[in-house]
């Protein structure tokens, strides 16, 4: 409990442990700092139990360390707050509580957060909004580079990012600046599959350990929907100095072979769930570390060490610099609308499959396994994989929204939206991307070893041996060719499509509806 006389109270969300932050610069005695458990936050999705344990976990270390630092904190678990099923009602007792005249907090990147923060209105109550100092833009600036409703593609804005914070960046005698190695993007570099040789060299992930049992007791004893397994060897960090940890681990290990594998996926390494990716989106999204320190220290790995290709630096920083603040300015140029975005007008439900994993789909029983035990997958399951199956099946965006929000570690809408609804479902109709992200198993034979052990046969389209992708490709096209046939780079997979017989297009597509209709059992 407090022990000062209070006159601010500053809230600090789950998301928003950012020790850097300027209020922690200096000691206030009239300053409580409040973190607390949410019952709203914990139930406006079902989360993956790990999600859950490593939120609460990080918050309880963030409340320690600025304890330690000597600020006043009021950390109240799922028992304090249990009868305020709301925020706003916590607050108001709190303010009261503590007769308090000043309420602050850090801007939520959530808008549902966001709202609710902006319509507290307390009287003889001043209430300030801060910046959350993490991102590289401000969100001042975000209205500069991103419009409502117009299409913004990722690469200009990252090469804008890249000169304005002088990132891989080279200038020569006459003053003039250019990406270093000549090239913005080495995107066409980072496309390798594993052969068996570099299955055997893939190093370990670094793990912690974490002790959460009072975590998942609590949980449990406040019945808090959840799916999922708790377990104390996490990848993931629960503090700064973790997260520290694990970005020199990646810098040291990982980097080095990060970009060429990127893309890549198997089934044959213990590691298999991690490969050469980061794991650092937990961290960072908690705030615990800041994207310009992750990218800095992966320019100066790649400026020490020669060994480290521009390829693998780039490959990595463009998803920080580029993905990243890209997707954050689409979600709060478009929100509230993006949530409602259906452009296919699709309407079927997830399989229930996407809760146990099992499927005879192997590339699909990986991934959604991956999820389910992990609260993770890499980019390409996330994409190609389960994100392609839900596309081409006509998965309803929103029941799509809340698997990804609940399943994996670092979801938080402001990502997890523009990720979803645009680049993986293309329910925007294109703001975000060009093209839907649609591929036929092919590119699941091209980019992993998945087909080999498959009930399916990957060559097949149609028959009842034939890979599901497949004649879910060429119906998804040929349904949708009003929407999409016209755009220049769909020309190609229209035109293979037209070349096809008329009785092999037919066998296609029956075989696709006969699929569908038995979407539960394959
Ligand atoms: P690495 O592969 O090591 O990449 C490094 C970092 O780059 C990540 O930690 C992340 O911060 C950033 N990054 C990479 N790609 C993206 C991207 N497309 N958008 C934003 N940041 C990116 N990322 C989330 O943080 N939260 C989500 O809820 C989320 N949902 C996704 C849903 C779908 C359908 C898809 C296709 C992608 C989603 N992503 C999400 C983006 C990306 O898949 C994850 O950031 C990445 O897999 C996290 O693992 P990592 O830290 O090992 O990443
Ligand atoms: Fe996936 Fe098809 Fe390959 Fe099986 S054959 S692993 S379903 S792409």
């Amino acid at each position: 409990m407090p022990t000062k006389a209070i006159k601010t109270l500053r809230l600090i969300l789950g998301d928003q442990l950012n020790a850097r932050h300027s209020w922690y610069q200096d000691i206030h005695e009239d300053v409580l700092y409040v973190i607390a458990e949410l019952p709203q936050e914990a139930h406006y999705v079902t989360h993956h139990i790990q999600k859950l344990c490593g939120f609460f976990l990080a918050m309880e270390t963030f409340a320690s360390a600025i304890k330690s630092a000597g600020h006043q904190v009021l950390y109240l678990n799922l028992d304090d707050t249990q009868e305020y099923a709301r925020l706003d009602d916590l607050l108001k007792h709190l303010i009261e509580k503590f007769n308090v005249t000043n309420f602050q907090y850090q801007r939520p990147d959530e808008y549902r957060l966001h709202q609710q923060l902006q319509s507290i209105n307390i009287e003889g109550v001043e209430t300030t909004q801060f910046e959350t100092e993490h991102f590289l833009l401000p969100h001042t600036e975000l209205a500069h580079y991103f419009k409502k409703d117009k299409r913004h593609r990722m690469e200009s804005f990252y090469r804008k990012m890249r000169t304005r914070f002088n990132i891989l960046m080279e200038h020569t005698l006459d003053g003039q600046e250019s990406p270093i190695g000549g090239r913005w993007n080495y995107d066409s570099e980072n496309r390798k599959k594993l052969s068996q040789s570099d299955i055997d060299l893939v190093p370990q992930p670094l793990t912690f350990s974490h002790d959460v049992s009072d975590i998942l007791e609590r949980i449990r004893r406040h019945k808090i929907p959840h799916f999922g397994e708790a377990i104390n060897h996490s990848v993931w960090p629960k503090s700064r100095a973790e997260a520290r940890q694990q970005l020199n681990y990646f810098c040291n290990y990982l980097l080095v072979d990060f970009g060429q594998f990127q893309d890549a996926m198997t089934e044959n390494s213990p590691y298999q769930n991690s490969l050469y990716h980061s794991r650092l989106s937990f961290a960072l999204n908690c705030k615990m570390i800041s994207p310009m320190e992750v990218i800095r220290s992966v320019e100066t790995a790649y400026y020490e060490n020669d060994h480290i290709h521009i390829a693998q630096a780039e490959g990595f920083i463009r998803q920080i610099l580029g993905w990243r603040e890209f997707v954050r300015g689409l979600y709060w140029a478009n929100m509230p609308d993006y949530e409602h975005a259906n452009h296919f007008q699709h309407t079927r439900s997830l399989p229930n499959y996407f809760w146990t994993g099992k499927t005879d789909m192997n590339c699909l029983r990986h991934g959604l396994q991956h999820s389910l035990q992990d609260a993770y997958a890499h980019h390409i399951e996330r994409l190609m994989v389960i994100g392609n199956f839900c596309l081409l099946t006509g998965i309803e965006p929103s029941e799509v929204d809340r698997w990804y929000l609940g399943v994996y570690m670092d979801a938080i809408q402001w990502v997890e939206l523009p990720n979803t609804r645009g680049m993986s479902q293309f329910a925007d109709g294109g703001l975000l991307a060009s093209k839907p992200y649609i591929s036929s198993g092919n590119y699941i034979a091209k980019m992993s070893d998945y087909c080999s052990r498959c009930h399916y046969d990957v060559k097949l389209k149609s028959g009842s041996k034939a890979c599901p992708y497949n004649s879910f490709y060429w119906h998804f096209l040929d349904h949708h060719k009003d929407k999409l046939s016209k755009n220049p780079r769909m020309a190609f997979a229209y035109k293979q499509w037209q070349k096809r017989s008329s009785s092999d297009r037919q066998a296609i597509l029956q075989q696709a509806k006969s699929n569908l209709a038995k979407l539960e059992q394959l």
